[in-house]
């Protein structure tokens, strides 16, 4: 044991980086890293769109006492 932890992901390991990385990091090798994080991009970061739109939603129909204040004291914007 080297008591490493991964250099990307913080899991303990013995190597720089751990087996789910390294696969990743040969997945990059493979596609190129640029590649690699557009994909993760556009899997992932695209995909908090319309997560933030959902929690909007969501985080209107519940109006706290403070944010009911707030907007009305805040100008309303069309
Ligand atoms: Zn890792």
């Amino acid at each position: 044991m080297w008591g490493y932890k991964c250099y990307m992901c913080d899991t303990d390991t013995n190597d720089y980086l751990c087996e789910n990385c390294k696969q990743i990091k040969r997945i990059a090798e493979l596609y190129g890293i640029d590649t690699v994080r557009k994909c993760c991009d556009e899997i992932f970061v695209r995909d908090a769109e319309p997560i933030n739109k959902r929690t909007e939603v969501v985080s209107k129909k519940i109006i706290t006492r403070s944010q009911k204040d707030k907007e009305e004291t805040k100008p309303k914007n069309k």
